[in-house]
C-alpha cells in the first residue's frame, strides 16, 4: 500500500491530497486547525465533482479516492507514511520545526518533501537526520489541473530520492522538472517579479487591476492576469516569497511593493479570504 502524509490542509494541501487520493495512495491529511480539515475535504469533493462533470472521473473513482483520505491534527500520525509532503504556511521557522518533528516520528526510510515556494530545501534538510531524503516537491496551484512539479534538490539530496519523487510525480500524471536549490527556484523567481510589478502599476495609478490583467491576458496570451493569479496564490504567500527572494539574492529588484504589504496587513489575502485585488464575496 502506498502511504502519504500531507502536512497542511490549505490551498495546496487539499490539492495534493486530492491527486494522491485519486492516484491510489492512502492519504493522511494533517492540519493543526481542525476546521481547515473539514473545509479541505469539502473542497476536494467539490473539485472531484467538477472532474465528474467534465467526464474525467467516475462517481465510483471519486468515492474510492475520498475513502482513501483521512484527516488528523497531530503530526505523529504521519508515522507509517513512505512519503510526507509538507504544505504548511510559508514560514521558515515553522517548516524547520515541522521537519524536526517529522524526522523524529517517521521511519528513516521515509522521504520528507516540502511544497515550499521559496524556502531553502538545504536549510530545511539541516533540521533533519536525513538530508539525502529531503527534497522539494513543488506542485502548482490548482494542483489537480496543473501539469508541473518542480523537483528541487537540496545540497545533500540523493539521486535515489530525486528519482523516486520524479517517478511518483509522473505516476500522478504530472511532469517533473529538476531544478537546483536557489531562492525561489525557477517558477517563483520568474513569476513573482512580474506579479510585484503589476502591484506597483496599481499603486502608482498606472492602471486598475482589471486593466493590468487585461493587458497581460490579451497582449501576452497569459490565461490569467498577474493580479488574479496573485489572488489565487494568496497575497501573503506572494509576500513571503518576495521576502525570500530579496533576502536570499540581495537584489533590490525583488523588494515587495508597499501596496502588497498593506493588503496583507489588512487581511485582504485574495480568494481564500474573499477579497484581494478582486472581490470574491
Ligand atoms: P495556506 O495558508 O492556504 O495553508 C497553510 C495551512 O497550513 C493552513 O491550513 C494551516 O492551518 C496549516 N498549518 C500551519 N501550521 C501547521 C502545522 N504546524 N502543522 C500542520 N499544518 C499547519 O497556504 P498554501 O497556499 O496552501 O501554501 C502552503 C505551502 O505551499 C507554502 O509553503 C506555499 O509557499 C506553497 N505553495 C503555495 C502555492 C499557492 O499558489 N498558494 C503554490 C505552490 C506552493
Amino acid at each position: 500500500m502506498k502511504k502519504i502524509a500531507v502536512v497542511g490542509a490549505g490551498t495546496m494541501g487539499n490539492g495534493i491530497a486530492h491527486v494522491f487520493g485519486q492516484g491510489g495512495w492512502d492519504v493522511t491529511l494533517v492540519d493543526v486547525v481542525e476546521p481547515q480539515l473539514e473545509k479541505a475535504l469539502a473542497v476536494i469533493r467539490k473539485n472531484m465533482d467538477r472532474q465528474i462533470k467534465k467526464g474525467k472521473l467516475s462517481e465510483g473513482e471519486r468515492d474510492a479516492a475520498l475513502q482513501r483520505i483521512t484527516t488528523a491534527t497531530e503530526l505523529e500520525q504521519a508515522a507509517g507514511a513512505e512519503l510526507v509532503v509538507e504544505a504548511a504556511t510559508e514560514a521558515a521557522d515553522l517548516k524547520f520545526k515541522i521537519f524536526e518533528q517529522l524526522a523524529a516520528s517517521t521511519s528513516a526510510a521515509t522521504i520528507l518533501a516540502s511544497n515550499t515556494s521559496s524556502i531553502s530545501i538545504t536549510e530545511i534538510a539541516a533540521h533533519t537526520n536525513r538530508p539525502d531524503k529531503v527534497i522539494g516537491m513543488h506542485f502548482m496551484n490548482p494542483v489537480p489541473m496543473m501539469q508541473l512539479v518542480e523537483v528541487i534538490r537540496g545540497l545533500g539530496t540523493s539521486d535515489e530520492t530525486t528519482q523516486a519523487v520524479s517517478e511518483i510525480a509522473t505516476s500522478l500524471g504530472k511532469t517533473p522538472v529538476e531544478v537546483a536549490d536557489y531562492p525561489g527556484f525557477v517558477a517563483n523567481r520568474v513569476l513573482m517579479p512580474m506579479i510585484n510589478e503589476a502591484v506597483y502599476c496599481v499603486m502608482e495609478g498606472v492602471a486598475t487591476p482589471e486593466a493590468v490583467d487585461t493587458v497581460m491576458k490579451l497582449g501576452m496570451n497569459h490565461p490569467m492576469g498577474p493580479l488574479a493569479l496573485a489572488d489565487l496564490i494568496g497575497l501573503d504567500v506572494c509576500l513571503s516569497i518576495l521576502e525570500v527572494l530579496y533576502g536570499g539574492l540581495g537584489d533590490p529588484k525583488y523588494r515587495a511593493c508597499p501596496l502588497l504589504r498593506k493588503m496583507v496587513a489588512s487581511g485582504r489575502l485574495g480568494r481564500k479570504t474573499g477579497r484581494g485585488f478582486y472581490d470574491y464575496s
